[in-house]
C-alpha cells in the first residue's frame, strides 16, 4: 500500500520538507526563492529548514556571480557533499568490491577483496563485515560519519527481509545478509540485488535521472537485469524481476548454471565467449588465456577493434545475441533507455552498431529505434555506485520514488 506523505502532524510535515528539499538539491543547486516555488512552500518555511540543515551541514551556500557581474551575486544552495558518506559492497562471483561514497554518489575510495567459492556464505559476510568496520574506525578518526551500507549480490535478494534466497553462482540459498552484516557491524544495512541497484544508481544519480522508465542490463559470469518504471524499482513478487539471464532461448543442451539448459545466460557471457575464442585455437586467436580472464576479455576485444577476422565474426555473432535479448526487454518493458554494464559496456563500440541493427528489426514495429542504448554512466563502478545509492536512499534521502 502506498505511504500517505500527508497529514496533520506537524513533525511529520516538517520530516517530509526537509527530505524534499534535500532530494530537490540533489538533483539541481537553485536559490532559496527556486526552492521555495519547486516544492510549492512559502518563503518562510523554505528559509527556516535551509537554515536548519545549513546548521547541520547538510546543505552549502555558494554565491555566483551575476550574468553582468552587476548587483549582489545569487545566493544558490546544494548539498554539502561530504557531509556524510555511505559505504556501499558488491558482492561479484569470488571477488566483492567496498567503497565509500559521499551523499552526491561520488566514490572516495574503493578496494577489491577475492574469496574462495568453497567458503561459506556467513564466512564471507564476516569477513566483509570486518573491512566494514576498518573503513569505520578510519572513517572514525577523519570525523567522517557513515550513514550505513548498502550491499548487491546476485541472485533472489529480498531487500525486505535482507536475505539472498538463491545465489547459484555463489552457492548461497537463503543467506540472511542483512542480519549478518548487521551484527558484525552494528551499521544499518539495505540488501538488494545487484543488477538492480544498478539501475537504481542510473535513475537516482546517473544520466537516467530525468528517464522515466529504464534498463540496466549487466554481463560477466551472468546475465541479468534491473527495472525502474515509472520511477519505482521493479523487485517482482519474488525478488526475481529481472532474472533474464534465465529465459529459454535455444534448444541447445548447453547446462545453465541455475540447473536448466539452454538459458539465454549460456550465451551472452564472458566464461562463454572466452571459450568460443578458445576453442578457435591459439594459432588462431592469439590470446594470452594464461592472465586471466579478465585480461583474455580485453585482449579479445582488441583483436576485435582491429578487424581480426575470426574473432571479429564471433563478437558479431554474440553482438546479434546481445541485440535479440535486448529486443525481448523492449517488447517487455518498453523502457526509453537500456544501459549496459559489465561486459557488454565494455565492448559497447565493437556492439553497439549490430545491437541497434537487431533490436531495430526485432523489437516490435518502431520500438527498437525509439530506445537509447548507451554504457552505464558509472562504468566499472556501477555495482559499487549501485550498492551506494541503496544507502543514500535508504539511510539519507529516504524516497521512494527514484526519479524526479
Ligand atoms: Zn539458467
Amino acid at each position: 500500500m502506498p505511504r500517505s506523505t500527508s497529514g496533520s502532524n506537524i513533525s511529520h510535515v516538517k520530516h517530509h520538507n526537509r527530505l524534499a528539499i534535500l532530494q530537490t538539491l540533489l538533483h539541481a543547486p537553485m536559490s532559496r526563492v527556486e526552492l521555495a516555488q519547486a516544492l510549492s512552500v512559502s518563503s518562510m518555511t523554505a528559509t527556516n529548514l535551509v537554515r536548519e540543515l545549513t546548521a547541520e551541514g547538510l546543505v552549502a551556500t555558494f554565491a555566483e556571480p551575476t550574468p553582468k557581474g552587476v548587483g549582489r551575486p545569487r545566493t544558490t544552495l546544494c548539498i554539502q557533499a561530504d557531509a556524510r558518506f555511505v559505504i556501499g559492497v558488491q558482492i561479484g562471483v569470488g571477488v566483492y568490491w567496498i567503497c565509500v561514497a559521499n551523499l552526491v554518489g561520488e566514490i572516495v575510495e574503493k578496494h577489491e577483496y577475492r574469496f574462495s567459492l568453497k567458503m561459506k556464505a556467513a564466512d564471507v559476510l564476516q569477513e566483509i563485515g570486518q573491512q566494514i568496520n576498518r573503513l569505520q574506525t578510519a572513517a572514525h578518526e577523519q570525523h567522517k560519519l557513515i550513514l550505513g551500507v548498502g550491499v548487491g549480490a546476485s541472485g533472489l535478494v529480498d531487500n525486505l527481509q535482507g536475505v539472498n534466497h538463491a545465489a547459484p553462482s555463489l552457492g548461497w540459498y537463503d543467506v540472511p545478509i542483512r542480519d549478518i552484516l548487521q551484527t558484525a557491524t552494528g551499521l544499518p544495512i539495505a540488501v538488494e540485488n545487484n543488477v538492480r541497484a544498478m539501475a537504481l544508481a542510473e535513475s537516482f544519480l546517473g544520466d537516467g535521472q530525468t528517464a522515466d522508465s529504464l534498463a540496466f542490463v549487466f554481463g560477466r559470469d551472468g546475465l541479468a537485469a534491473g527495472f525502474v518504471i515509472h520511477g519505482r524499482l521493479l523487485r517482482g513478487a519474488g525478488a526475481g524481476a529481472g532474472e533474464i539471464g534465465h529465459i529459454k532461448v535455444t534448444q541447445a543442451d548447453h547446462t545453465c548454471r541455475c540447473g536448466q539448459t539452454g538459458c539465454l545466460e549460456t550465451m551472452l557471457t564472458e566464461p562463454i565467449l572466452c571459450e568460443q575464442v578458445a576453442a578457435l585455437g591459439r594459432d588462431v586467436h592469439q590470446v594470452d588465456f594464461s592472465k586471466g580472464r579478465a585480461s583474455a576479455y580485453e585482449q579479445i576485444l582488441t583483436h576485435g577493434r582491429a578487424q581480426h577476422p575470426e574473432i571479429t565474426a564471433l563478437l558479431d555473432t554474440f553482438g546479434r545475441h546481445l541485440g535479440q535479448a535486448l529486443a525481448t526487454v523492449v517488447n517487455t518493458l518498453n523502457p526509453e533507455i537500456i544501459f549496459l554494464g559489465g561486459m557488454y559496456a565494455q565492448g559497447i563500440d565493437l556492439f553497439l552498431p549490430v545491437v541497434t541493427e537487431v533490436l531495430a528489426e526485432h523489437a516490435f514495429y518502431n520500438l527498437g529505434e525509439q530506445t537509447d542504448i548507451r554504457p552505464s554512466t558509472f562504468g566499472l563502478d556501477a555495482g559499487t555506485a549501485g550498492a551506494a545509492t541503496l544507502a543514500l536512499i535508504e539511510f539519507f534521502y529516504q524516497t521512494k520514488s527514484v526519479s524526479k
